[in-house]
């Protein structure tokens, strides 16, 4: 009876570990975030395990009969849509719960967006902090400018038809000089960084047509 939190890739299929095919290929149960996108791992690394959703709209009682399967000895598998469950994604509240439960919560590490982002960044990588998405609206602006004395490296997640409105905001309270770095689409054939200042992050942004998936990260 164990809990494992499968890291899946960001974008390359390469990007899966060994690990990562022997945990799901023995799994009882995975429990995914997007079954379509489980599907394709599934038949792409020949795993056979029973599939169920588990999502962002997953209730209690979703929760529970995860649960309830572990407490019966079974294996169950936990992966999101991309990356590492419970980063930005769901799962925090199944992993808590299975720890309050004495249920083994087991690790197999592997892609996570910010690490890849920050690995590459040429940012400082000795100390940094992770804020997840932004608010929408309230509490955004007050959150930027909470953040202009910090000195670690300070990395989001953003949609990409935010991108622009953020970065100029961000530019805005904090002023166009400080440091920013973009990571678009890691691992997959347009991967792209983009370093600079928020000025010339501004710039860039509105030169062409934004696609894709972005991970920022502000410097000091
Ligand atoms: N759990 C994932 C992880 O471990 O990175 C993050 C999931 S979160 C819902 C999705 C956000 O992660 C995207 O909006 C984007 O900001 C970032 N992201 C995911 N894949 C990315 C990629 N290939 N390149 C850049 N950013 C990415």
């Amino acid at each position: 009876m164990s809990l494992f939190i499968v890291a899946t890739p960001i974008g390359n299929l390469g990007d899966i570990t060994l690990r990562a095919i022997e945990t799901l290929q023995k799994a009882d149960i995975v429990a995914a975030e997007d079954t379509r996108t489980a599907l394709k791992l599934f038949s792409k690394f020949d795993i056979h395990a029973k599939l169920v959703a588990f999502h962002a709209h997953s209730n209690e009682r979703e929760l529970e009969k995860i649960l309830a399967e572990l407490k019966t000895g079974k294996s169950v598998a936990l992966i999101s849509e991309a990356g590492t469950p419970g980063i930005s994604d769901p799962g925090f509240a199944l992993i808590r719960k299975a720890i309050e439960e004495e249920i083994e919560v087991v690790p197999i590490p592997g892609a996570c967006a910010t690490i890849a982002a920050l690995s590459a960044s040429g940012l400082r990588m000795d100390k940094f902090i992770f804020l997840g998405f932004l608010p929408l609206k309230k509490g955004r602006a007050k959150l930027i400018e909470s953040l202009r004395d910090r000195s670690e490296t300070i990395i989001f997640y953003e949609s990409p038809h935010r991108i622009q409105k953020t970065i100029s905001q961000m530019a805005e309270i904090l002023g166009g000089a400080r440091q920013v770095v973009f990571a678009r689409e890691l691992t997959k054939i347009h991967e792209e960084f983009f370093r600079g200042n928020l000025t010339e992050a501004s710039e860039f942004l509105k030169s062409k047509p934004i696609r894709g998936e972005f991970t920022i990260l502000l410097g000091a």
